[in-house]
């Protein structure tokens, strides 16, 4: 069997991989010109992502790019009142869960499908496909053309195979957030080693790491009432971007300001989450990774669900008869995972910008009980725990 996968960011190299895996051969198509480090900011990875890289053989490399451990989220209120901590997980007593910018682990797992004989093909987007006898030709804007037995969507969440696999379906929904951050080289704060720490502003929501020697990752939720164009966000010059939030971290701790004061290139996303898909496949193509299901970064997970789908993926194609089996097995034993994690992502995300003194009143006053009563590692571990069903691989381990 021959896969075309669209998309080289996360999941389609390592869908790639994983079909490899299993005596598929896989050739992914990227639209952008290659991977670069800096496409993105920061994503943590959970342990639930690292077991599928450990069993693919992609854990050594990935731990030995630029990473930060972060196997704890320390959170605190705008008063500076400490909440809770929560672990991230650790995959076994030497790795904990980790934090890198998204666009080194693309690169890394480009190189890494690259030294397995996987080519990726850069500059190619994907427009549309056709089915014929049995096989799938998919086209792309240079007016190119390639045909495999099975097309595997992994071009995250403004997907165009599944907008071609259904058109007029649904949309990205908008979650009310945007996404801001940057990096501080030299920020003068100790290192919070292993943590996360996580601020419940009086407005808005803020995150940070600071690594040996001072280098200092941030983000910040803040609310928005209405969705705004992607490209006019982009396009706010970084000083605007500091106003702002000088107003919406007014009351919240001094550090924060000087964090954001002290970067130099702010970048800005709306967040948005999948609503339920109908179906993730039809005939020859199916949909992963965020394509399929995209979650809310507010869940820290939807690198670590593409990695788990890919796995999965290639398992249920593992021999099958026809891909339609598959695939039908495969949205079987993911959706009801996926939708859980889009869903907390999305609920996660409600507390992050209040929209009035009521609401900040009675979010302070219920949080502790919340990190003492439910945010526990038990309450976690139907995240983290996950195993991949993984039957007769090479060396028969689950994953
Ligand atoms: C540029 C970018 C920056 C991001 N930054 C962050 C971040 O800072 N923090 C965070 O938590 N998450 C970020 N994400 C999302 C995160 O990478 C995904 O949630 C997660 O990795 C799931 O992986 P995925 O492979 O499903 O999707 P993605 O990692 O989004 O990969 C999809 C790939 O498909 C490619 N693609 C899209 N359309 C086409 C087409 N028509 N033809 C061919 N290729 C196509 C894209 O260029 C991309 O490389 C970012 C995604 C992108 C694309």
């Amino acid at each position: 069997m021959e896969a075309i996968v669209i998309g080289g960011g996360i999941g389609g190299p390592i869908t790639a991989m994983a079909l490899e895996r299993v005596g598929i051969r896989a050739v992914v198509y990227e639209a952008h010109d290659g991977p670069a480090d800096s496409l993105g900011l920061f994503l943590g990875l959970g342990v639930n992502g690292m077991r599928v890289l450990r069993h693919l053989d992609l854990l050594d490399p990935v731990m030995r790019a630029d990473i930060v451990p972060t196997s704890d989220m320390v959170f605190s209120s705008w008063t500076g009142k400490r909440l809770g901590v929560v672990s991230n997980g650790w995959l076994d007593p030497k790795t904990p869960s980790i934090t890198l910018m998204r666009g080194v682990l693309q690169r890394v797992l480009a190189e890494e499908a690259n030294a397995r004989g996987i080519r990726i093909h850069y500059g190619k987007r994907f427009t549309d496909y056709a089915e014929q006898d049995g096989r799938v030709v998919a086209r792309f804007d240079d007016g190119s053309e390639t045909e495999g037995d099975i097309l595997i969507g992994a071009d995250g969440i403004r997907s165009r195979v599944r907008a071609a696999m259904t058109p007029g379906g649904v949309e990205p929904s908008f979650t009310g957030l945007i996404n801001l951050g940057g990096v501080v080289p030299d920020s003068r704060m100790p290192a919070t080693t292993g943590a996360m720490h996580m601020v419940w502003g009086r407005r808005a929501f803020f995150g940070y790491t600071v690594r040996p020697g001072g280098e200092a990752w941030w983000f910040a939720n803040v609310g928005s009432d209405q969705e705004p164009d992607r490209r006019e966000l982009a396009a706010v010059p970084s000083e605007q971007w500091k106003q702002r939030l000088r107003n919406l971290f007014l009351d919240d701790p001094d550090f924060i300001m000087e964090l954001i004061d002290a970067t130099q290139e702010i970048g800005a996303h709306p967040i948005h989450d999948m609503p339920s898909l109908r179906r993730w496949y039809r005939d020859g193509a199916v949909l992963m990774g965020d394509a399929a299901h995209a979650v809310s970064p507010s869940a820290g997970q939807g690198a670590s669900m593409a990695m788990e789908d890919a796995l999965v993926l290639a398992q249920c194609l593992r021999g099958a008869a026809a891909p339609r089996c598959a695939f039908t097995r495969y949205e079987e034993l993911r959706r009801p995972r996926t939708e859980r994690i889009v869903a907390t992502g999305r609920r996660r995300g409600t507390y992050k910008a209040p929209k009035s003194r009521v609401a900040v009143t009675l979010r302070d006053l219920l949080m502790p009980l919340v990190f003492r009563l439910f945010v526990t590692e038990k309450s976690m571990s139907w995240i983290h725990d996950y195993q991949v069903p993984w039957e007769e691989s090479k060396t028969g381990e689950a994953a």
